[in-house]
């Protein structure tokens, strides 16, 4: 029966880790075997004696320390030149004069969430640095992007992020105390669901959506709904930022909430679309695909 319940255990840390970082739970598998193996931090009876050592906490505690390891050298040392044999390369971990792109959270970057092609990259690259010249300080915050390998496999909760060509970057935002830009930064340390929400008057999808049983559309704004805001949406240089993704002659298109479409006056825009209620929400991010 223990036997039983380590085997579900295991299977559902690799079902989760292979999830949120696609290669975890590969790499948990292979932890486990050099463990198994090598019986790695019970070599010298000195240190097996240990009390801390000896505990189950302590034995827990190492072995999480050794995955991390191996997971940190996995991660960044070999799933980036395999990624880039399949196509795909990752995204800086932090802005540059060549590249003014940073991760919101370098978790993204940790849980190898930032993978696109070259192609995508290259048209960030184009954005960025076009914007730059517009206003030295603006850089381009990137949320979710797509795993490193294999077309068709999903980063959820984003089903269509899934060949390298789509990616989740934030709004520029602007401090309500001091009215100034805010750029480099998000609104939040994940990046979505705080939500720029229809103001009175504007159409209101999500609640249209909602009507019609869609309840995962507006779900993660309801959990977000109480915090307290120190930004909001900086329209003028969000409705810049947006233009120049638009115009990008690779850029086929990007999802944003009707409303905020109207409000920026960006409705003649064709690249612009809708979603559809299935997704979710889109005035917390700007999608863009090419
Ligand atoms: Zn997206």
């Amino acid at each position: 029966m223990r036997k039983i319940i380590k085997i579900l255990l295991h299977t559902l840390v690799v079902l989760l880790l292979t999830i949120l970082t696609q290669v975890g739970g590969v790499v948990w598998l292979l932890y486990l075997v050099i463990a198994n193996r090598t019986k790695i931090f019970f070599m010298g009876k000195k240190i097996a004696q240990h009390p801390f050592v000896g505990s189950g906490l302590g034995r827990f505690a190492l072995h999480l320390l050794g995955f991390f390891a191996l997971y940190a050298v996995v991660t960044f040392l070999i799933v980036p030149p395999l990624a880039k044999y399949g196509g795909r390369v990752p995204l800086a971990l932090s802005a540059t004069e060549d590249f003014p792109v940073k991760p919101n959270n370098r978790l993204f970057c940790l849980a190898n969430r930032h993978y696109v092609t070259p192609k995508m990259y290259a048209t960030l690259q184009d954005i960025a640095i076009n914007l730059k010249t517009t206003n030295p300080d603006f850089q381009i915050v990137y949320l979710d992007a797509n795993f490193p390998f294999f077309d068709g496999f999903p980063l959820l909760p984003h089903l269509s992020h899934d060949n390298g060509r789509k990616l989740d970057i934030a709004f520029i935002y602007k401090d309500l105390k001091t009215n100034k830009a805010t750029f480099g930064k998000s609104i939040s340390n994940l990046g979505y669901g705080i939500c720029e929400l229809p103001q009175k008057g504007e159409y209101n999808q999500a609640a249209a959506c909602a009507k019609q049983g869609f309840w995962m559309y507006g779900f993660l704004q309801k959990i977000n709904s109480r915090k307290k805001r120190k930004t909001t949406i900086h329209e003028p240089h969000t409705k810049q930022l947006i233009r120049k993704i638009i115009r990008h002659k690779d850029v086929k298109k990007i999802f944003l909430e009707p409303h905020l479409k109207t409000r920026l006056g960006l409705q003649n825009e064709s690249k612009i679309r809708f979603h559809g209620c299935h997704a979710v929400r889109h005035d917390d991010h700007i999608h863009i695909e090419i």
